[in-house]
């Protein structure tokens, strides 16, 4: 028995070591991958639902390891947040993003939004304010085509912060977005307090639309209220004719979702940009 326990002990610890190193060896190569140029930007399209327009894009972080290939974020924003680097590929995603915008405005492309996910380490870290004016000034991108999704959970550490911050971004012709909406405990009176524009429903609570009578209620809900809020309601995750449909009797702004498009590589989403209709 304590032989077992023994080889059970090793087996533990060899088990964390393995993790550990796969962590650093992850740490380094996100290193590597900042200075290398492995970062791409993606662009999923947003849609108003009533005119069927590409009104803006959301910008989602690539990596292009030359080994493993394109890497999503879920399997790396929190190594980086951990260790501090989400600064600088924030950083660089926001600065890319309005760069790319610029480019395309400067190509006579339909203006749009382009909305960039900002982790709650960058709001609280330095003077973001004056981070984004500088990147808006050196790319051309105008601010008022800007909006920074934040999560719901973001919003709820340093509460009285966060909306000096929010004010001061929206100050300077930025837009505030709301992202997972739904996932947090925000009430009603709790979101009054912040400047916001845009309440993005998680999808979550559009994936099982029209089956999960709940779901819905709770999607119908948060549209409701982001309306009384005067706030524009945007969908996420939609995938089928019956979810857009359902939003569409909700009076849901826009959406999201793989019904329209997948995340496109920066070219692809001018393709489909340059082939829209004036409205
Ligand atoms: P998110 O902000 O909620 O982004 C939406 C995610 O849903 C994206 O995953 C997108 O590809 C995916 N998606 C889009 N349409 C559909 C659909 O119809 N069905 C389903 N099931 N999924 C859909 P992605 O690109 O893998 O990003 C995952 C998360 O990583 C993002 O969630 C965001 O929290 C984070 N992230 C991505 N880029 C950045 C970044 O530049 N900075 C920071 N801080 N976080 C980022
Ligand atoms: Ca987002
Ligand atoms: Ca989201
Ligand atoms: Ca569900």
């Amino acid at each position: 028995a304590k032989h077992d326990g023994r080889d059970g002990y090793r087996y533990f610890s060899e088990e964390l070591f393995l993790k550990a190193k796969a962590r650093l060896e992850l740490e380094q190569r996100l290193h590597r991958a900042i200075t290398g140029q492995e970062f791409k930007v993606f662009y999923q399209p947003q849609i108003s639902i009533k005119t069927n327009q590409i009104i803006g894009a959301e910008a989602l972080l690539r990596w292009d390891d030359p080994e493993y290939g394109l890497i999503p974020p879920s399997e790396f924003i929190s190594v980086a947040e951990e260790t501090g680097l989400i600064q600088n590929i924030g950083e660089w995603v926001l600065y890319e993003t309005c760069r790319q915008g610029r480019d395309w405005l400067d190509q006579h492309l339909p203006p749009i939004n382009l909305a960039v996910n900002l982790s709650p380490l960058q709001l609280h870290h330095g003077d973001v304010r004056q981070l984004i004016g500088t990147i808006l000034h050196n790319s051309g991108f105008p601010a008022h085509h800007l909006e920074l999704e934040l999560t719901e959970s973001a919003l709820m550490e340093q509460q009285e912060e966060t909306v000096k911050i929010l004010q001061g971004l929206r100050q300077q012709g930025i837009r505030i977005a709301i992202d997972d909406f739904g996932t947090g405990y925000s009430s009603l009176a709790y979101l009054k307090q912040f400047p916001l524009d845009v309440l993005k429903i998680d999808k979550r609570f559009v994936e099982d639309i029209p089956h999960e009578r709940d779901d819905m209620e709770i999607a119908a809900t948060i549209v409701a209220m982001g309306h009384s809020l005067r706030l524009t309601v945007l969908a996420e995750g939609v995938e089928t004719k019956a979810q857009l449909e359902f939003l569409e009797q909700q009076g849901c702004d826009y959406y999201q979702g793989y019904l329209y498009s997948m995340p496109l590589p920066a070219e692809e989403f001018a393709q489909l940009l340059s082939q829209q209709n004036p409205p």
